[in-house]
């Protein structure tokens, strides 16, 4: 399997685009490019961008467009995603977002956009009981806990629940994505990207039906 491709991953909050995105990367040798984990850096070591970020963030409401693309352009400029392309998670999220990044890619289209598609319930139920490492993004869940108890299997950090992964601003969050970020599936569907994936199942056999339509896509992209 060659490597390198340029995917978005797209889902609601919970619907495990985390993980699928950090084993695409690994399958394709690709940065996984999350905006959400690149804020959260930002917060913690409180740069200005993470100072701006962090009240937005703690309420689950959507940063400014623009500031958001800023983070993401810069990114997408180094030589690893030049050379052999991206997994970009959790960017974009509204249709001016999706508009302002096909400028950025218009000399390296996407290959697709993987819509990983959960019931709500589903969602709701993984997201109270997930964990998180704050150093590298790395999701566990209460029943799923990493191995030395909360210290992650990956890199040793320390695992905790997201501010953000509270009842409350888990409904601002799932709110926010059907205002800002459904919208997107017909912007990505009008432009014959989209792919749906059926996200209920095991991470393994996502896994597979992603990498099943990502290779199609790549052999008609040539
Ligand atoms: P995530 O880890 O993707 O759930 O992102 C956590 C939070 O970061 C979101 O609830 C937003 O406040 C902010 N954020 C991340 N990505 C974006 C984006 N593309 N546009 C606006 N805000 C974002």
């Amino acid at each position: 399997m060659a490597a390198g491709v340029r995917l978005v991953v797209l889902g609601k909050q919970g619907a495990g685009k985390g993980t699928q995105c950090v084993r695409l990367s690994h399958r394709y040798a690709v940065p996984h490019i999350s905006t959400g984990d690149m804020l959260r850096a930002a917060v913690r070591a409180q740069t200005p961008l993470g100072i701006e970020a962090e009240s937005l963030m703690s309420t689950g409401e959507l940063l400014p467009d623009e500031l958001i693309t800023r983070m993401v352009d810069e990114r997408l400029t180094e030589r690893d995603a030049t050379t052999r392309g991206f997994i970009l998670d959790g960017y974009p999220r509204t249709v001016v977002q999706a508009t302002m990044l096909e400028e950025i890619v218009a000399a390296r289209p996407l290959h697709c956009v993987v819509n990983l598609d959960v019931p709500t319930d589903l969602v709701l139920q993984r997201l109270v009981s997930r964990r998180t490492c704050v150093d590298c993004g790395s999701i566990y869940s209460t029943s799923e806990p990493p191995v030395q108890r909360w210290l992650c299997d990956v890199c040793g950090g320390e695992v905790v629940q997201r501010p953000d992964d509270t009842a409350e601003a888990i409904m601002t969050r799932l709110q926010a994505y059907e205002r800002e970020t459904l919208p997107l599936i017909d912007f990505y569907l009008e432009r014959g990207l989209l792919e749906t994936i059926d996200g209920s199942r095991t991470p393994d056999e996502v896994l597979k039906s992603t990498v099943e339509v990502v290779e199609r896509r790549k052999k008609e992209h040539g």
